[in-house]
């Protein structure tokens, strides 16, 4: 954390709220519990969306979901009692149509004021009622026999609910504060050439047009969060994100870390005893760790790498820097399974070497865990594999120089810093190295890990067939039965997945009871499954695996179809991640419609491993949604996983792709990653310029846009 800096008494942006006339000190309060203490925090307190009251809709032609202003006149008002109080009022205009306002929370006088005959102007989103289209709690005003009010001439905005300050007072409060809103010179921090490159307005003009959208403002765009005035906010906002993770990386790196100053002999022995030469794309990125790994300072670096292109002999290779410097590696992953395959190739390379390889995992108890955890304490093994169980109270290492994390998706980053933090001593930190086979695109990377540096290791290792995609509905699954019988025929092996069924759908998931009985119904689907092929196809050896099953059963059979003693592996999504099987190389998905895209690429990921022709059969239930037909579309077009991840951005947008658990980035006033994408650049540039040339400048911007949002998070 930077100092903190004096603050300027007579910045404006930092005067308290108590100063605006209506805040007692029980509003303020109330404020400050949302992070909203001073002008500038209600500056930046943005309209989630705004409401149209600039015209009012004929009643005949209303459409559900369309928020509109109605404008009619009392016909019938109902009060009825029906499992609890309820006011309907009919109301009906010009067009001759009638719609229902309804409410279920009323006083008795505002009851008295639905007389027949008067007339009302309201405002809400109208939904599917008993009787037509109604609006429940519309916002509404009883017009007086002559009164006939103006229509807005803009949008309203509408603000982030703050509990115990209401709407009005709100909008009240915030048009108080822009009253005291500085001229361009003092507000503006941004180099002025960044925000005209974009043809973007000031922050100044940007904020007085968000809030009080002018008469002319091209209300689509601002209902859409495309306005050139909210652009230049996400930009800004957007770069002091970007600027907070550069600041915690810088601050990371105060931290020295060991210097693995070795001249690789371990390493080079690997090499020369693995039975391929690594592709060029390993290559590249091996020596960018290496580099990374002769530093004092300690390295951060994310490999992305498809899946199957060989991330984990890289890993491996550092790993051999941090023994042959005298130190431990730890290499961390997501499952039991994963875990335990990295542990026999790691066994398999290592070991031949003289380098110790200790296990730990969960399921590791009573005496074995209390030898593996002297072993690590003590240094005996040099380098430890496991899951999660290695951040565990108790773990203690002899010198942890190197932590690897596989698949970084299914961590979060808490969890990684925990296991870097078991290494930490004098001053020192491991050097940290994260491993994912779900790409995001670049643009996004530079923002969303800008606390890291990203590698890529873009090339498949030679000698693979693209793995064939057909797309196939669910009513032409017997086919598939000679297409398995026929792979198994020529020595090959399959694997059939099974995924969410249909009636599962409509179960809560929820509630952590809800995902058990989820697993329980798709371990049920795969029981079913594999006993109706093991039926239809006598003469193969068809196992099972799903995620009910004891581990040591999971394993047994995982065991079982790579050692080649099952041809068909019927499975559930616990195959997902890493598992490596070469001589597989058919995969039929059940339900692929309802998997998103980088699921989908990671399960195809099976297969195509080895130099067989591969080929994954994706079977869906009809009919498609547009979105799902997309996917299928794109699984069946590339199997590129930068090319997938790009097109699951743009999709599903960032929030799912990344997942809000792994990234740095908080949540977002306005900006949008997947909207705002095509801004990344401009704020990756600006934000190096300002590191560069004029470091309290980002310290003020990452103050103005999340300071606020930190002190209320400490609070
Ligand atoms: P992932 O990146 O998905 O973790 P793995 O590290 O599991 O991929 O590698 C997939 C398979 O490719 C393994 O069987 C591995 O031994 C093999 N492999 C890795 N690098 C090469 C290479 N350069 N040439 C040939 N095979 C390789
Ligand atoms: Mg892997």
């Amino acid at each position: 954390m930077a100092a903190p800096r004096p603050v300027p008494s007579f910045d404006p942006a930092h005067q308290p709220l108590a100063g605006l006339a209506g805040v007692g000190a029980r509003t303020a309060d109330k404020l400050a519990a949302r992070g909203l203490l001073t002008l500038q925090d209600l500056w930046l307190q943005l309209p989630r969306q705004y409401e149209d009251r600039t015209r009012i809709a004929p009643i005949r032609g209303l459409q559900a979901g369309q928020p509109v202003q109605v404008e009619g006149v009392v016909e019938a008002v109902e009060r009825g009692f029906r499992y609890r109080p309820m006011l309907r009022v009919a109301l009906g205009d010009d067009s001759r149509a009638t719609l229902v306002l309804r409410f279920f929370h009323f006083r008795p006088a505002q009851v008295a004021q639905f007389r027949v005959g008067a007339r009302v102007r309201c405002y809400g989103t109208p939904r599917p009622g008993q009787h037509g289209l109604e609006i429940v709690h519309p916002s509404y005003r009883i017009l007086g026999d002559d009164e006939r009010p103006g229509l807005g001439d803009s949008l309203d905005p509408v603000y982030p609910q703050v509990e115990g300050v209401g709407a009005a007072t709100m909008r009240r409060l915030i048009g108080q504060a822009l009253e005291r809103l500085p001229g361009h010179d003092v507000l503006e921090l941004l180099p002025s050439a960044a925000a005209d490159a974009h043809g973007l307005p000031t922050l100044r003009e940007a904020l007085l047009t968000v809030h009080r959208p002018p008469p002319r403002a091209d209300l689509g765009a601002l209902l859409a969060g495309t306005h050139p005035a909210q652009r230049r906010l996400a930009l800004e906002e957007l770069l002091a994100h970007h600027l907070s993770l550069r600041r915690q990386r810088i601050a990371l790196q105060r931290h020295g870390a060991r210097p693995f100053d070795v001249p690789g002999q371990l390493a080079d022995r690997l090499r020369e005893a693995l039975p391929f030469a690594l592709t060029a794309a390993q290559q590249r990125v091996y020596d960018q760790v290496g580099r990374d790994l002769r530093q004092p300072v300690p390295m951060l670096r994310l490999v992305q790498g498809d899946v199957g292109s060989g991330k984990t002999v890289v890993a491996a290779l550092a790993a051999l820097l941090a023994v042959e410097a005298g130190t431990q590696a730890a290499l961390m992953a997501p499952t039991e399974l994963l875990a335990e395959q990295h542990l026999a190739s790691f066994r398999a390379w290592l070991e031949p070497l003289g380098v110790r390889v200790g296990w730990l995992a969960g399921k590791v108890g009573g005496k074995a865990r209390t030898r593996a955890l002297a072993d690590i304490a003590a240094g005996e093994v040099q380098v430890v594999v496991g899951t999660h169980a290695l951040m565990q109270e108790g773990v203690e290492f002899r010198g942890l120089g190197l932590v690897i994390v596989d698949e970084q998706h299914r961590f979060g980053v808490h969890q990684r810093l925990a296991l870097r933090d078991k290494g930490a001593s004098g001053g020192r930190v491991p050097h940290q190295l994260v491993m994912t086979a779900t790409p995001i695109p670049r643009t996004l990377a530079m923002t969303a890990y800008a606390d890291l540096d990203v590698s890529a290791i873009d090339q498949l290792p030679p000698g693979r067939t693209p793995v064939q995609t057909v797309v196939l509905s669910a009513e032409r699954r017997p086919e598939l039965i000679e297409r398995i019988r026929a792979a198994c025929a020529e020595g090959r092996q399959a694997y059939w997945v099974c995924t969410l069924i249909e009636e599962d759908a409509a179960k809560p998931s929820s509630a952590a009871a809800g995902s058990g009985a989820r697993a329980d119904v798709v371990a049920q689907a795969a029981q079913g499954t594999f006993e109706a092929l093991g039926a239809a196809l006598p003469e193969l050896r068809v196992g099972l695996v799903h995620g009910r099953m004891k581990p040591a059963d999971k394993q047994q059979a995982m065991r079982r179809f790579k050692g080649g003693e099952t041809d068909l592996l019927v499975a559930t999504t616990v195959i997902e991640v890493g598992v490596d099987v070469p001589n597989a190389s058919l995969m039929i998905i059940e339900n692929a419609e309802r998997l998103g895209l980088s699921q989908l690429h990671q399960l195809r990921g099976r297969v195509g491993r080895g130099s067989a022709a591969s080929s994954c059969v994706l079977l869906y239930q009809p009919p498609l949604s547009q979105m799902a037909r997309q996917r299928l579309a794109t699984m069946r077009a590339t199997g590129d996983g930068f090319v997938i991840a790009e097109k699951d951005l743009e999709l599903r947008g960032p929030g799912e792709l990344l997942g809000t658990r792994q990234t740095g980035l908080a949540a977002f006033r306005l900006a949008d990653l997947a909207r705002d994408a095509d801004l990344l650049p401009a704020v990756h540039a600006i934000g190096e310029q300002l590191l560069r040339e004029s470091p309290q400048i980002a310290d003020r911007l990452i103050e103005r846009w999340i300071g606020g949002a930190a002190r209320y998070a400490a609070a």
